[in-house]
């Protein structure tokens, strides 16, 4: 499936290109809980010890059976993975849902606009003043969806 992502929070994200800021990047994974650690405050601990923020997009979980949760994690790369590990530790089986972003270049004017949000590094332009995408680049960040005019970019869920 196809989306165009535009809502505030993904427009903050990263919002001053110009600054030395680290990356941070997101992910989206589905928790599956066995009953004993359904109660685990999970949105607390990833936050306060991996400044994870996590943004809960659905939830089927009662207290005492087994649940399911689809999350977005939004932090620095490295403690992303720390964060999944202590996930897998607590014995919560995870899933991580692929997420990409896609040009279309039939509508794109080659404006530049989205090469200059990009801090990956994933965009350029070429000698001709041609988008080129490098996609093993690409983090996924969503900065060019929001900078280009013409909704070149996409995101596939
Ligand atoms: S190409 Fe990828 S890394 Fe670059 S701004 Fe777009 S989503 Fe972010
Ligand atoms: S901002 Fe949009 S139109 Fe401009 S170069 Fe990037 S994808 Fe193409």
């Amino acid at each position: 499936m196809a989306k165009k992502s535009k809502s505030n929070d993904e427009k903050n994200i990263n919002a001053n290109p110009s600054s030395a800021q680290p990356l941070r990047i997101r992910k989206r994974i589905v928790l599956d809980f066995p009953p004993q650690v359904v109660q685990t405050p999970l949105t607390y601990i990833l936050a306060k010890e991996y400044d994870v923020a996590s943004n809960i997009l659905r939830a089927e979980i009662a207290p005492e059976e087994s649940g399911k949760l689809v999350m977005e994690m939004d932090g620095l790369p490295d403690m992303v993975e720390k964060a999944l590990g202590r996930i897998k530790e607590m014995g919560i089986n995870v899933t991580e849902i692929a997420r990409k972003v896609t040009f279309n270049m039939d509508k794109c004017i080659h404006c530049g606009a989205c090469v200059s949000v990009c801090l990956a590094g994933a965009l350029k332009l070429d000698k001709d003043y041609h988008l080129q995408f490098i996609e093993p680049k690409c983090t996924v960040c969503e900065m060019c969806v929001s900078a280009c005019p013409v909704d070149v970019v996409e995101i596939d869920i």
